[in-house]
Formats: structure tokens, sequence, C-alpha cells
């Protein structure tokens, strides 16, 4: 609980991390160079600073390196989302994130020693074409490249009917985790189990089992 966070740039993205750190109690840096940026993160962050982040001084002063996790969330300029990469890793902060506009930029990220490299865009593209396709998948954790976690709405030709009688984990060859229904959560349910109408299933198995379960009807 008392790791410290930094985020620089203080876009759409950059700010949503701050506002959501903060919501889950965390203690947040937030720094941009824009004024207007760093008056509104006023009110989501611990400490909020007009400042350079290429200006390696700055980061000095305000100890940069004492953060647990900075994340770069300098978006449009390429450059000084590197450079103030390479300067956090070259000061030694443990973790550092960033925000990567292609595959190219993330490729440098990568030789620069960035730890937690993402690309939100490219990421929300690949979220949105799999819920076309299985419109019942509402989340998805990947876990490797042949076994995700998936959270969908119970199938209707599920409902009223036990996990035993459905015999998920042979016919369909994932496991139930959990189940969520508006009175709460159901963690790791018995064979016993029903399943009502408007359950929503958080399942784990293989990719291509997964996906004939997000099609069911
Ligand atoms: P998004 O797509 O997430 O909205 P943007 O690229 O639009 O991202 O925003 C990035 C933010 O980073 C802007 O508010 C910009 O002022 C800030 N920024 C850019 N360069 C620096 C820098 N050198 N130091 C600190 N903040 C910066």
């Amino acid at each position: 609980m008392n790791k410290l966070f930094a985020v620089i740039g203080l876009g759409r993205f950059g700010m949503s991390i701050t506002e959501e750190l903060n919501r889950m109690g965390y203690e947040v840096l937030a720094m941009d160079t824009d004024e207007d940026k760093v008056n509104i993160a006023v009110d989501l962050a611990t400490h909020a600073v007009r400042a350079d982040a290429m200006d390696e001084q700055v980061l000095k002063s305000l100890g940069i390196r004492n953060f647990d996790v900075v994340i770069v969330a300098i978006g449009q300029n390429i450059q000084a989302n590197i450079l103030t990469s390479i300067m956090l890793k070259e000061m030694g902060v443990k973790t550092v994130g960033a925000k990567a506009q292609n595959h190219l930029h993330g490729k440098v990220l990568e030789k620069v020693g960035v730890d937690i490299i993402v690309y939100p865009e490219r990421d929300m593209g690949v979220k949105m074409a799999r819920s076309l396709v299985s419109q019942n998948i509402m989340e998805l954790i990947d876990l490797s490249p042949d076994y995700s976690i998936i959270e969908f709405a119970a199938p209707a030709s599920f409902s009223g009917r036990s996990i035993l009688e459905l015999d998920v984990r042979r016919q369909m060859g994932v496991n139930i985790l959990a189940i969520k229904r508006p009175g709460g959560i159901i963690m790791s349910p018995g064979a016993e189990q029903m399943i009502n109408e408007r359950d929503i299933l958080v399942v784990v198995g293989r990719n291509d089992q997964l996906r004939l379960l997000g099609r069911l009807p």
C-alpha cells in the first residue's frame, strides 16, 4: 500500500492512470508542462507539478529515483517520451512504464530497458475486434498465447442448470472460476451451483474452447 507512483504527461491516458491510482488510495505525483493539465490534476493526485520531464535537474530535485513506479504517459512527442524513459532508467527507477505510439517506438523503449510497455490504441482495437466476434465476451485476460480468462454473460441455454448438469469442464474444456450476479460474487462455485439468467461467468480455458463458448446462444 505504500508504493509511490509518478505519472509524467497528463493527457487522457496519464490523467486516467492518475485518477485510478488515487481512487485506489495510492500516492501519486503527477507532472506536465501544461499548466491547465496540472490544475486539473491537483484534485486527482497527491502532488501535481508543472515541470518538463526532459530536464534532468527537475527529475533529480523531485527525487524521482525514490519512486517505485514511474509512468511515461507522454504521447505525441515520441522524442520526449524516449528521452524521459532513458533518464528514468539511468537514474535507477526500478519500474518504468511507458506508452508506445507504434511498434517501432515500442522496440526502442524495449532496448532502453522500459519495464512495462503499453500500446493503448492497439490494445483497445484488439479488444474491440474480439468482443465484436464473440458478443457475449465482456472482459479478457491473456494468460499465454493459448490460454485466457474471460468474463461473459451466461448463454440462455445455461440458465436453470447446474455446473454438474452442464458438465462444463468436460463438455467445454473450461473451468468456471467465479459467478457474478447482482447479489454479489460466488467464488470457485461447486458442481451443484445453479446458473441463473443474468449471471456473468468468469472462466479460464484454452482460447479455441473459449471462442466456441463466446458464440453459444
Ligand atoms: P493522450 O493521447 O494520452 O491524450 P497526449 O500526447 O495528448 O496524450 O498528452 C501527453 C501530455 O504530456 C500532454 O499533456 C503534454 O503536455 C505532456 N508532455 C509532453 N511533453 C512533456 C514533457 N517533456 N514533460 C512533461 N509533460 C509533457
